[in-house]
């Protein structure tokens, strides 16, 4: 499926049944659920899929010990319900991880056990395994870099581990599998209303300036931490909904946390809950709560959440990390829907449904973990208010586009049973086989597949989402941007002026991921 085929469906398709403004985790698990419905739906998306939060997670798929902690017990049982079924529909993108919870107290010990053991038994048939007390020398065993000082022992579970972007990426390829129209690069400029009722979207075309206009029975804003932008253009003086928090991540050299478990410290100084996790060839350190003014594309990390994670982790994981320790350092925003002046902390993660008078459906808040049940309750109330047909969901069973149990290595798992596609490339051109940098595992012809068939558009959408190369190595990727813009000019038919300036736009954005 190219740009431009995608671009004549909306110029012909007079009416949709839905249309889905934001290409994150809510908006593709929405089309996603739409289409397999059998509803004729259309998703854009302003800037690439995974642009906004859904590609700056924790990338934890987990029911959340924390919400536990706050006695929030639906919560964490609908996610580790939630949990068990994204292993099981995509197993290509989804292991479980095993964490190790420190404690340094012994008062500690049998109050996570107990907390731990709730939230195994919660998971019923569908948990990851059942949490134990463990042994100072064992916690040592699994997580070695421990601090050792007044450790008592530790507590054991399982939660699950994805790449966010690529289940995005998966989840735009499953809708398409199933009739939808997705596109990237189109952001929605105006809204279009018959009779007050809401009844379309104005889009234009980033990439050319063209404008188009769609028609659809239903219309849907899910567009996280941005919400209120698009209700604006609903209705002139909506208030705020949503109050954006911000979180940082570091990314390290696996030096920092060899073997293969998590480390989780619940409850740091500020009562934060604090994660150090092995992902791809690398540790991912996080995260933070901050309250932030404004809603940005690219947030920025707070030089004093940088100094909260580097701190934490020498305290934990007994050696700081230096700024040639730190491959990356990313910051994404929380949309929390405000319930008043409290802290951001204390806000909401679950998901709330909101229809203006117009009709539009504005859904925000909750987690990657339950995009689908978000999903579910999102087109089931737009088939009980009329706006489209009734007709049952089936995602709790569907599997994903590239659905595979056969493992491969790492930075080929995530294409699933889409890896010999990618191959099959490399192979037809033995160029291709290449890697795009002597420090990063992507090759050439991950460059190609991503743009002949992941709908990449820019090197940021390669380097950045369809493959994770700003996260696990910044400086790596900048190095590589010459490389994937020649690729990417060549498959679409950009000239040397159109390269120069995707290598100076990239280079310009991983500057903020690097910590010199
Ligand atoms: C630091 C952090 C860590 C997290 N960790 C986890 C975790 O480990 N596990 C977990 O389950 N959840 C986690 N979450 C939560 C999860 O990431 C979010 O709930 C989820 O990604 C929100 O997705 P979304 O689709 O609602 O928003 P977004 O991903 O922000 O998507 C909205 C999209 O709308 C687009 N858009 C905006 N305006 C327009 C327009 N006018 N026209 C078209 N498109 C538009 C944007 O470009 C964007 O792509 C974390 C969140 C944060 C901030």
């Amino acid at each position: 499926m190219n740009r431009q085929s995608l671009l004549e469906r909306i110029s012909t398709t007079d009416r949709w049944d839905m249309i889905v403004i934001g290409g994150g985790a809510t908006g593709l698990g929405i089309a996603v659920d739409a289409a397999a419905r059998g509803h004729r739906t259309l998703l854009v998306e302003a800037y690439d899929f995974a642009k906004g939060t859904s590609s700056r997670a924790t990338k934890l798929v987990h029911g959340g010990v924390r919400y536990l902690a706050q006695g929030n017990i639906s919560l964490v049982y609908e996610a580790l319900h939630e949990r068990g079924r994204l292993l099981a529909n995509a197993p290509h993108l989804v292991r479980v991880l095993p964490h190790v919870v420190p404690a340094y107290t012994w008062y500690d010990l049998p109050f996570y056990g107990a907390g731990l053991l709730l939230y195994s038994v919660l998971a019923g048939s569908l948990g990851f395994g059942m949490s134990r007390i463990v042994s100072k020398a064992e916690s040592l065993r699994l997580a070695p870099t421990l601090s050792q000082q007044g450790l008592k022992g530790g507590v054991v579970y399982f939660d699950g581990q994805f790449d966010d972007s690529r289940l995005a990426i998966t989840l735009m390829r499953t809708a398409l599998d199933h009739g939808a129209t997705l596109i990237n690069h189109m952001p929605v400029t105006g809204l279009v209303h018959t009779n007050g009722a809401i009844s379309g979207v104005q889009l234009t075309d980033s990439e050319t300036g063209q404008t188009y206009t769609a028609h659809a029975n239903a219309v849907v804003n899910a567009t996280g931490v941005f919400v209120d932008a698009v209700r604006s253009m609903d209705k002139a003086d909506v208030s705020a909904l949503v109050t954006p928090s911000q979180g940082i991540h570091i990314v390290v050299d696996r030096s920092f946390l060899p073997g293969d478990h998590a480390v989780m410290i619940p409850k740091t100084a500020d009562g934060r809950v604090l994660f150090a996790l092995p992902w791809h060839d690398c540790v991912v350190i996080g995260t933070t709560d901050t309250g932030v003014p404004r809603a940005e594309l690219e947030p920025r990390p707070l030089a004093a959440e940088i100094e909260f994670v580097l701190s934490h982790t020498e305290k934990y994981l007994t050696r700081r990390p230096q700024p040639s320790d730190i491959r990356s350092v990313f910051a994404g925003l929380r949309p929390l829907v405000k319930r008043g002046d409290g802290a951001t902390k204390t806000l909401s993660r679950d998901h709330t449904i909101l229809f203006a008078e117009s009709g539009l459906m504005t859904i925000t808040g909750g987690k990657w973990t339950t995009y689908r049940h978000m999903a579910e309750d999102a087109v089931n109330q737009l088939s009980a208010r009329g706006f489209i047909a009734n007709k049952p969901c089936i995602t709790k069973t569907l599997r994903l586009h590239g659905f595979t149990t056969v493992r491969d290595s790492d930075s080929m798992q995530v294409y699933g049973s889409d890896a010999a596609a990618v191959r099959d490339l490399a192979t037809h051109n033995p160029a291709w086989a290449a890697l795009i940098h002597p420090d990063l595992p992507y090759t050439q012809a991950e460059v190609i597949y991503a743009v002949r068939t992941e709908l990449a558009r820019t090197v940021e959408d390669v380097l950045s989402r369809r493959t994770r190369a700003l996260l696990i190595n910044a400086q790596a990727s900048c190095a590589a941007a010459p490389v994937v813009a020649a690729l990417i000019a060549a498959e679409l038919g950009f000239d040397d002026a159109w390269q120069a300036a995707q290598v100076a736009e990239y280079t310009a954005l991983a500057e903020g991921y690097i910590i010199r």
